[in-house]
């Protein structure tokens, strides 16, 4: 083992890769769901799946618990292969969003089951099943049966289940799924606390974009069985790979654009500073096609002016933090803008923002339709021959 540990490959953060995903393939019948999926899992990360349902993500965790199996590709543990390893026997657990809690059973021996089954000496097992439902919140519910218990509370035991037996990794496929919005948002929390306390690496499963930027050491974006982008919630954030990540991570203004040289990108009819520099593919001078993202937070709404943005208001809604309004520039584009201050259905407004809230994304198969904009993009047309 400890050889085995010695072999365990590290990153530039020095950190152990607890788990290694190789070129994972899957297919059920003729749909494939699982497309080359890489990636690696460092020790003791909080690392999240996310997607849209149906992109694969239930089934790569299915993969690493080893409830399934790949049809090709590899999954290292600790520099071991797991292919012949069954899953009572990986130091794996996990937590699904049905609790699958027994319900004749009171909460401490729902949470004592696994450790009744393995004969775990009876002082050993209260002592264990006491300190982990003190890890998850729940002293003195040790005598309730799950039907006298919340939805959040069942969530709690589920995984004061999971850890007692000290995994290495914690897999969740959308464990919070099932309870109410306040109730999420406090066990967003609570769970990120919980995986630094255990020191567990934890592999979270979610569709939902906030609560992967909330909980996460690592997101991984996944569309249709493909990785689209690794990184923490604030690369993914703010340097999204293509208008899909973009788009799916937080609402987001995506306009073609083009850049002929370092620092300078040209979209919706002007010219501006930017702080990106041209992708390693692309010639100086020539005018390579772009995609612009633009968060709605970053936009100021300012007095018409002529090296501002002008446009009309088309709509403003009031989202509690903030408006959102839509302004419609003089050029065919909607903008959409968070800002805290109210403006008139009507009123001419001049739209400005930030170089360093220009972020310039790869052309790809998801970049937006050019002809949406109203805007000529004859420039671009020629360049992609
Ligand atoms: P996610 O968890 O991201 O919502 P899944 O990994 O559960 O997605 O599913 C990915 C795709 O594989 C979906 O199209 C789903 O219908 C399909 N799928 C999952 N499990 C099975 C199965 N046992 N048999 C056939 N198709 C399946
Ligand atoms: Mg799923």
């Amino acid at each position: 083992m400890s050889e085995n540990k010695k072999q365990l490959l590290e990153d530039a953060t020095g950190k152990e890769h607890i788990i290694e995903i190789k070129d994972l393939c899957k297919s059920y019948d003729d749909n494939q769901v699982l497309k080359n999926i890489t990636f690696y899992i460092r020790n003791n990360e909080f690392i999240t799946l996310l997607g849209p349902s149906g992109c694969g993500k239930s089934t790569t965790l299915r993969i690493i618990a080893g409830f399934e199996t790949a049809d090709s590709g590899i999954v290292n543990f600790e520099g071991e292969n797991l292919l012949d390893t069954p899953a009572y026997k990986r130091h794996i657990n996990t937590v699904f969003q049905r609790y699958a809690l027994f319900p004749h059973l009171n909460v401490f021996d729902n949470v004592a089951f696994g450790l009744h089954l393995k004969k775990v000496p009876k002082d050993e097992v209260k002592e264990r099943v006491t300190k982990a439902l003190k890890t998850v919140g729940l002293e003195g519910y040790e005598k309730r049966y799950i039907d006298q218990i919340s939805g959040g509370q069942m969530q709690r035991v589920a995984i004061a289940r999971a850890i007692i037996n000290r995994p290495r990794v914690l897999l969740l496929d959308e464990p919070l799924g099932a309870l109410d919005l306040k109730m999420r948002k406090e066990m967003q929390i609570e769970l990120k606390q919980m995986q630094r306390e255990l020191g567990i690496t934890f592999v979270y499963v979610t569709h939902d974009q906030e609560e992967a930027l909330t909980m996460s050491d690592t997101i991984i974006v996944m569309k249709d069985g493909v990785i689209q982008q690794i990184g923490t919630p604030i690369d993914i954030y703010n340097e999204p790979k293509n208008a899909y990540v973009a788009d799916f991570i937080g609402e987001s203004n995506i306009i073609p654009g083009i850049m002929s040289k370092d620092l300078e990108v040209t979209f919706a009819g002007s010219t501006f500073e930017c702080v990106d520099k041209l992708f390693k593919e692309m010639e100086s001078g020539k005018e390579n096609p772009v995609d612009v993202v633009v968060r709605p937070e970053d936009i100021y709404v300012k007095e018409e002016a002529p090296d501002h943005i002008n446009g009309t208001v088309d709509s403003i809604v009031f989202k509690g933090v903030h408006y959102e309004i839509i302004v419609k520039s003089d050029n065919g584009i909607e903008w959409m803008i968070h800002d805290v201050d109210p403006v008139n259905v009507g009123q001419r407004v001049g739209l400005t923002f930030d170089p360093d809230d220009i972020h310039i994304m790869r052309k790809s198969q998801f970049s937006p339709d050019p002809d949406s904009y109203g805007v000529k993009v004859e420039d671009q047309a020629e360049d992609e021959e």
